[in-house]
């Protein structure tokens, strides 16, 4: 007969998190700006939590004026938010 081995368990973790979809992040090739989703442009008019594809056609770069055509999704990597010097 082996002892029943009671293991306590921490149940604070959140096990419950919200699942939101992770909407990518858009960068311009030419001038290297960089579309968020979660902020949106509201120069543009466009309301913070709009998707790159979700932007009208005649949407342009803010910067440049590039279209989305020269938009490209950023590659999936663990970038910081913010870190770019140089
Ligand atoms: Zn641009």
């Amino acid at each position: 007969m082996n002892p029943i081995s009671f293991k306590s368990v921490f149940v604070g973790m959140w096990s419950h998190v919200l699942n939101t979809n992770e909407k990518k992040h858009h960068h311009c090739i030419p001038c290297g700006y960089t579309y968020d989703p979660v902020e949106g442009d509201p120069d543009y008019g466009i309301p913070p939590g709009t998707a790159f594809e979700d932007l009208p056609d005649s949407w342009v770069c803010p910067i440049c004026g590039a279209s989305k055509e020269m938009f490209e999704p950023d590659h999936e990597s663990h970038n910081p938010a913010h870190g770019g010097a140089g």
